[in-house]
């Protein structure tokens, strides 16, 4: 008997909780019939950076996560504060967290400041892409 679970992190609203800027979750069906058979932690990278839910939306400013990462772009949000170090801070707890689980799969959401893939790269999925985890996106 194989009794090698695979473990995987999963943006946590994709999972249903609700956790995104609006107060509200994304559950995404596909992505957890994709995590059926793993041991999957929800983890949510702007609320490990210390910001509140619900909280202002924000935005990449001069480029993408990668950009952020060098310190050549701002996560702004709509008020105007600077949440960079927000975004950074839970970032790297992310990280911290698959590395301590040894996890080298991340199912993160689209079309997000921290965890996009495509278009767009976030924050989150920026810096684990660079450290060569296996990144996938749901919407
Ligand atoms: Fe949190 Fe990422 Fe979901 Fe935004 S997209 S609510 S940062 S898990």
């Amino acid at each position: 008997m194989n009794d090698y679970v695979e473990k995987c992190l999963v943006s946590a609203c994709l999972t249903g909780l609700s956790t995104r800027y609006d107060g509200k979750s994304k559950k995404n069906h596909s992505c957890m019939h994709c995590l059926q058979k793993t041991l999957w932690i929800p983890v949510c990278p702007e609320q490990l950076g210390g910001l509140p839910t619900p909280r202002p939306a924000a935005s990449i400013i001069g480029g993408n996560g990668f950009d952020v990462l060098k310190g050549k772009a701002h996560v702004l949000d709509c008020n105007n504060n600077d949440v960079t170090s927000n975004f950074i801070q839970g970032a790297e707890l992310v990280l911290s967290i698959a590395q301590s689980q040894k996890i080298t799969t991340c199912y993160l959401k689209s079309r997000s400041p921290s965890c996009a893939i495509n278009g767009n790269a976030g924050v989150t999925a920026a810096l684990l892409i660079q450290q060569g985890i296996h990144v996938l996106e749901f919407d």
